[in-house]
């Protein structure tokens, strides 16, 4: 059994005017209830310490693939890829950063249903 992708969406403390136009709710319930995802999460800021655990925790080493709604791309790499390491996992090759800011909702669903799709 191939297991789905799962959709983390980090919101940047829900405070960042890069998402102000995005209503998160009705986003995050399309994914889960709409896309072929395992299921869709929120978490409210991954590039700060508690982010961190949470991440480490989460990944373990367990192969899944990650399609993360965020900031942009490289940003993301820069700070995320130390914890997958750190846990053996590889953002490179299990990670699918969107960059999800300035967009409506509308087009943040279209890219996220775009970025799954183009795992099948
Ligand atoms: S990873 Fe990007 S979107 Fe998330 S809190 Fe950090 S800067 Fe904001």
């Amino acid at each position: 059994m191939s297991i789905k992708p799962r959709f983390i969406m980090c919101i940047c403390t829900g405070q960042c005017p890069g998402f102000k136009s995005l209503d998160l709710w009705e986003l995050v319930n399309t994914v889960r209830r709409e896309m072929d995802v395992e299921y869709a999460i929120v978490h409210p800021q991954l590039c700060v310490d508690d982010g961190e655990r949470f991440l480490k925790d989460y990944i373990k080493n367990e192969g899944g693939i990650y399609i993360i709604g965020a900031c942009d791309p490289k940003m993301q790499r820069k700070m995320m890829k130390e914890a997958f390491q750190e846990v053996g996992a590889d953002f490179e090759k299990q990670v699918i950063a969107l960059d999800l800011r300035n967009l409506s909702t509308e087009e943040a669903i279209k890219r996220v249903r775009e970025a799954v799709e183009a795992l099948k």
